[in-house]
């Protein structure tokens, strides 16, 4: 018999991580003979090392090791390159070749949205960096609103549109995006409420990267009545991706979904 594809998650902390179980499911229903564990990495410049030392074909790497993933990397897909982070990586012929899913999953996640033109990301941090770079390729135009002037500096560099709470004024935007871990262990809103209460109503529909949950920025939305979607659907298509690279596109997208997605009822 074949011996098994060992694949991991990478991360500090990854006890809560989904991926597990995404991944395990679709192996099992796919009959492809896989296994997929997790791995808490303290020191991220230890990620090759670790990787080749535990006999891995592949990984993906959480939080807040997706830039050392990035410099592990032998070849990087040309979208990776651009955003510098990586958050899936492939072993083949013992080169890592890295991938970021996160940004394509999320640009799906938010399809399902029609004529959508205009965009806020509350926040800037790792996930806004990767996600405003793809709505900005896709023609959408991206404004940033962080807590913070420090992570807007790269942002306003590549000519975005940035602001911090006490320089933005109001406008529409045709979707508000809560991009920020706020509301993740929490009950905080990523934003002074006021700012919030003016943009919100002209919103046609707001999303949370968080998932799982009905986080407080959420819940003000829907005081709005306005449609909302979670973070869920976005770690769906990211998982679904890595899973096509993880099995080098032998399974299309919607066989490896039927599958992946029975993670989100278990
Ligand atoms: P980072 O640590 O890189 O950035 C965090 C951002 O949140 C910064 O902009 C920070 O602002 C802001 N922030 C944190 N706390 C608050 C607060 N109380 N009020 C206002 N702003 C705040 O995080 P990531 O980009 O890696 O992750 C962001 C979120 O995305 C997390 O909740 C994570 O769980 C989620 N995520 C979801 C995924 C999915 O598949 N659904 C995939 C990846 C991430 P400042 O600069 O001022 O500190």
């Amino acid at each position: 018999m074949m011996a098994k594809d060992l694949f991991a998650i990478f991360g500090n902390p990854v006890s809560h991580s989904k991926s597990p179980l995404m991944h395990n499911l679709s192996f099992k229903g796919l009959g492809f003979n896989g296994c997929y564990a997790r791995y808490r990495l303290k020191d991220g410049t230890k990620l090759k090392e670790t990787f080749f030392a535990l006999g891995l074909k592949g990984i993906n790497i959480t939080v807040p090791h997706k830039e050392h993933a990035y410099a592990a990397c032998d070849v990087l897909d040309p979208f990776a390159k651009k955003v510098g982070a990586v958050n899936t990586i492939v072993e083949k012929e013992g080169k890592l070749y890295g991938y970021n899913t996160d940004a394509p999953g999320f640009l799906k996640a938010i399809s399902e949205f029609q004529n959508i033109r205009t965009v806020l990301f509350l926040g800037a941090g790792g996930t806004a960096q990767s996600t405003s770079r793809i709505l900005r390729d896709e023609g959408y135009e991206v404004t940033l609103l962080n807590r913070s002037e420090g992570r807007l500096e790269k942002f306003k560099e590549e000519g975005f549109e940035t602001y911090t709470f006490e320089r933005f004024t109001a406008k529409k935007y045709d979707l508000v995006i809560n991009m920020t871990s706020a509301g993740l262990e929490d009950e905080s809103l990523p934003a002074p409420k006021e700012i919030l209460n003016s943009v919100i109503p002209q919103a046609q529909a707001c999303v949370d990267v968080i998932y799982g949950k009905d986080t407080p920025f959420l819940k003000l939305a829907k005081s709005y009545d306005k449609p909302t979607k979670d973070g869920s659907d976005m770690l769906l298509y990211q998982g679904i991706i890595a899973f096509e690279y993880f099995t080098e596109q032998n399974y299309t997208f919607k066989e490896i979904e039927k599958h992946m997605k029975k993670a989100f009822v278990i």
